[in-house]
C-alpha cells in the first residue's frame, strides 16, 4: 500500500532567502516535488511563467480565491500569493513528499488545513544581517524595504508555531538540515506505526 507524501512547508522572515535555499535544495539531489505559487506580482527578469511562479492578473488571481482553487494565500507588499491545492493534494496521494516555500501568513494558514504538516522556520544569523541583506538586494524602493524589515520583525516572533527552526548562516548547511528534516520524519514513530496497522487491517 502506497503511503500518503509528507507535506513540508518552508517559511520564515522576509528576505532570510527562503528562495535561494529552496533553488539550492531541488538543485541538489532531494525526494521532494516543488509546488509552483500562482501570484499577482509582475515577473523579474529572468523569471518564467510556470516555472518560478504562475503569473496571474488580479481578476484571475481573485477567481481562484471564490473556487477554493488555493490551499493557502496572503497579501504581501501589495501582491497576492497562493499555493494551487490540486497538485498539492495528488502529489501527496501519490505518496510523494512536497515543498511549499511560503511567507509566514500562509505558513499559519497551512497549519490549520494540513495539521500534519511539517513547519520549517528559517532564521538569518542576525537580525542585522537581515537588514543588510533586504537592502543590499537593491532591487526595491525605501517604501519597499520599510515594509519589509516591519513584516520581518513580527514574522520573527511567529518561530513558536513552527515544528522546526534552521538557521540560514551557509546556504549549503541550510540545505542539508533541512534534508535531514525530511529524513528524520520519515522515522516518526507515529507514521510507522500508522503504515504498520494498515499493513495489519490489509491481512
Ligand atoms: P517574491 O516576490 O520575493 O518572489 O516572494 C515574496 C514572498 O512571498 C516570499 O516570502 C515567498 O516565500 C512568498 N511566497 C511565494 N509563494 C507563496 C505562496 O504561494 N503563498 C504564500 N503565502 N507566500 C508565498
Amino acid at each position: 500500500m502506497e503511503e500518503r507524501g509528507i507535506l513540508f512547508v518552508l517559511s520564515g522572515p522576509s528576505g532570510v532567502g527562503k528562495g535561494t535555499v529552496r533553488k539550492a535544495l531541488f538543485e541538489g539531489d532531494i525526494n521532494l516535488q516543488y509546488s509552483i505559487s500562482a501570484t499577482t506580482r509582475k515577473p523579474r527578469e529572468g523569471e518564467k511563467d510556470g516555472v518560478d511562479y504562475f503569473f496571474k492578473s488580479k481578476q484571475e488571481f481573485e477567481t481562484m480565491i471564490e473556487q477554493n482553487k488555493l490551499l493557502e494565500y496572503a497579501q504581501f507588499v501589495g501582491n497576492y500569493y497562493g499555493t494551487p491545492i490540486d497538485y498539492v493534494k495528488e502529489t501527496l496521494d501519490h505518496g510523494k513528499d512536497v515543498l511549499l516555500e511560503i511567507e509566514v501568513q500562509g505558513a499559519m494558514q497551512v497549519r490549520k488545513a494540513f495539521p500534519e504538516a511539517v513547519l520549517i522556520f528559517l532564521i538569518p544569523p542576525s537580525l542585522e544581517e537581515l537588514k543588510n541583506r533586504i537592502v543590499g538586494r537593491g532591487t526595491e524602493t525605501e517604501d519597499i524595504v520599510k515594509d519589509r524589515l516591519d513584516t520581518a520583525k513580527i514574522e520573527i516572533e511567529m518561530m513558536n508555531a513552527y515544528d522546526y527552526v534552521v538557521v540560514n548562516d551557509q546556504v549549503e548547511k541550510a540545505c542539508e538540515r533541512i534534508q535531514a528534516i525530511v529524513q528524520a520524519e520519515h522515522f516518526r514513530r507515529d507514521r510507522v506505526e500508522a503504515s504498520y496497522k494498515k499493513l495489519l487491517e490489509v491481512e
